[in-house]
Formats: structure tokens, sequence, C-alpha cells
């Protein structure tokens, strides 16, 4: 391997910077040439590459967002589309790549290297943490921390006005979000895709809260809750159920995956990186490279994104005992 691209794809997380220093100085102690490719593979489409070297990467571990831009790409998923992106590889004398991004990311990975003569590794980046072989995500501690900051300055707010909020964080299809931070900001309750906890259960819980003697409720809602309610209709229902409540509602939205990456993201791009590079010049291909145990590890990319659920639901019987 003599010169490897790497690409930012799909949705942005903090710590994708972190992770393309990585990858670009890995290769520079090496001795190998990388080539940044930009808004993922719709660049490889249309050949916009960007010659990095190590000095290019300056400054940008702290910057959250991707400096290479990331797209969703639809001409990626025809044959022709990824002909072309490989004649432009070709050209341009890449030989591997590293592929930042979530699952339809690596699925376009695989895809891709099955058709054609292209190692490719994978570098896990979303704040959801969906991905398995890892048990973390880049990006995933930043927004934890992000989020949490915003849910203790809405606690300000809510006990100086006696109020209950619903706090809606991301999370479509997993709760790893709303778990963690309902725990750490105090939460009431945790809605999750993964659980029904049931409308019943949620009333009560707020009776026994406000009998209790609090002077705020913090409810926290990830997108895809099971209960199949959002934020406004749980608002409407508890306004129907519940008089002594005052009920505000804050969807946190798109703020969740900006903002500077925090420690362990970039300890853990600086990490990803020096392994996605160096399994590329041992001749490995078609993996990801995770976090396991605190040690870095290889998972074929196609059980990356389709294995068992992670999601850890003591942390709701934690959460139960710390509202006693
Ligand atoms: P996020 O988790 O933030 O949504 P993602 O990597 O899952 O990130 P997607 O939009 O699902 O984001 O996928 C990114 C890109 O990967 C797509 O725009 C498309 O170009 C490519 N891709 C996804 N699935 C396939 C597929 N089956 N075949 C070819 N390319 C694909």
């Amino acid at each position: 391997i003599k010169k490897i691209g790497v690409l930012t794809s799909g949705g942005d997380s903090p710590g994708m910077n972190a992770g393309i220093r990585a990858v670009v100085r890995t290769c520079a102690f090496h001795n190998i040439e990388c080539v940044g490719i930009v808004q993922g593979y719709q660049g490889m489409i249309r050949g916009e590459f960007i010659p990095m070297d190590a000095r290019s990467v300056k400054g940008i571990i702290n910057k959250g967002g991707t400096i290479l831009k990331t797209a969703r790409s639809k001409d990626f998923r025809t044959p022709e589309g990824r002909k072309k992106a490989y004649d432009n590889l070709k050209k341009e004398g890449v030989d591997a790549l590293v592929v930042i991004g979530g699952d339809g990311s690596f699925t376009g990975a695989m895809v891709f290297s099955s058709e054609f003569d292209m190692p490719v590794m994978g570098i896990p980046g979303t704040i959801d943490n969906d991905i398995f072989g890892t048990t973390h995500t880049l990006g995933y501690d930043t927004a934890l921390n992000t989020v949490v900051e915003v849910i203790d300055k809405i606690r300000d707010t809510a006990s100086s006005h006696d109020r209950l909020f619903f706090i809606e964080v991301m999370g479509r299809d997993v709760g790893h979000i709303a778990l963690n931070v309902g725990v750490a900001g105090g939460a009431e309750e945790i809605l999750i895709p993964e659980e029904n906890l049931g409308l019943d259960r949620l009333l009560e819980s707020l009776h026994r809260s406000k009998n209790s003697g609090k002077s705020s409720s913090i409810v926290i809602v990830a997108e895809g809750d099971k209960i199949g309610k959002n934020v406004f209709e749980l608002k409407d229902y508890v306004d129907e159920h519940m008089s002594e409540y005052e009920v505000r509602v804050s969807v946190l939205g798109h703020m969740q995956r900006g903002g500077s990456p925090s420690c362990f993201d970039r300890v853990l791009a600086s990490r990803m990186g020096v392994k996605a590079v160096e399994s590329l010049l041992e001749g490995k291909s078609n993996y990801m490279v995770g976090l396991l145990n605190d040690v870095m590890s290889l998972t074929p990319l196609d059980q990356a994104i389709k294995g068992q659920s992670k999601i850890n639901l003591e942390l709701l019987r934690v959460s139960d005992i710390m509202t006693t």
C-alpha cells in the first residue's frame, strides 16, 4: 500500500476531525501518502481529492464537525456510481480506504470492496453508539457531555418554576444517549426505544416525585421511544391526567452533534486512526476498528452493523433507585 484515502460519510460527529488527523499522521509516520476525499462517497465519484501531509491536519483535533465534509450519496448506491468512484481512486493512485462513518457508510464500504480490489477499514463515527464491536463510537462521549450540560441548565429553570420538562434527545433506534444522560442528569423517567415502560408507570412516578417534595422533574425521551408518543404528545397526555404540574417541552436536536470533542473522543480517535492504518498495512480489509475492554480490536464490517443490542438496561434500575 502506497496511498490511503480517508473520508467521512453519513451524519457528522465530534471526533471525526481527530480521526482524520490520526489517519493522516499515521500514514506520514509510515512514509505512505494520504489523500482526503471530500464529502464522503460523493467526492469519490466526483474525484475530489486533497493531498494531506502531517501538517495539513494541524489545529483540528479540538474542532467539531469534519473538515472533509460529509454527505449522503445516492449515486454510490448504483453500480455505475461505484465504478466511477473506483476509476477515480485508481487514477489518483489510492490503493486502500479508511471510512469514518456509521452503519450505512460501512454497508457502502462492504459493497464497494466486494466489487473492486480496494481494501477498506472502518472507523465508527456516530453519536448514537449504534455500532457493534466497540463500546464507544466516535462522538458518543462528547454528545453525552453536551446533553448533560444542557439538562443541568434546563434543571435550573425547571426548579425555579416548579416545572416538569420533557426533553427529547437523539436516538431513533437506540437509547444509549437517553439512558446515560437520564441517569447523569437525575431524570425522573427515561423513555427509550428498547423498552416500553408504559404511560401508567410514567404518571405513577410523576405523582411519586411530586408527593416526595421535589421542586422539578425531568423526563428524558429518546426520539424513537417505545411508548410511541413524541414529547409533545406526552406533554398533552400528562396535562390531561395530572393537574399538579406545569409541563414544558424541549427538543435538543442537532446541537447534540456539534461541539469540541471530549478528551475521551480525541484519545479514542487517535487510537482508532493508528489501528485502522496499521491494519491496512498488515494486509487486513473489511474490518472496523473498535474499543473493547480498553483494547483496540477489529470486527468484520458485516458484524459491526448487525450485532446484538448492547444497551445496558441495568441503568434503568439504577435510575429507578436514584429517583427514590
Ligand atoms: P448515520 O449513522 O449518521 O446515519 P451512516 O453512515 O449510517 O451515518 P447513511 O446515510 O446511512 O449514513 O450512509 C452513508 C452513505 O453510505 C449513503 O449516503 C450511501 O452513499 C452509502 N451507502 C449506504 N448503504 C449503501 C448500500 N447498500 N450500497 C451502497 N452504498 C451505500
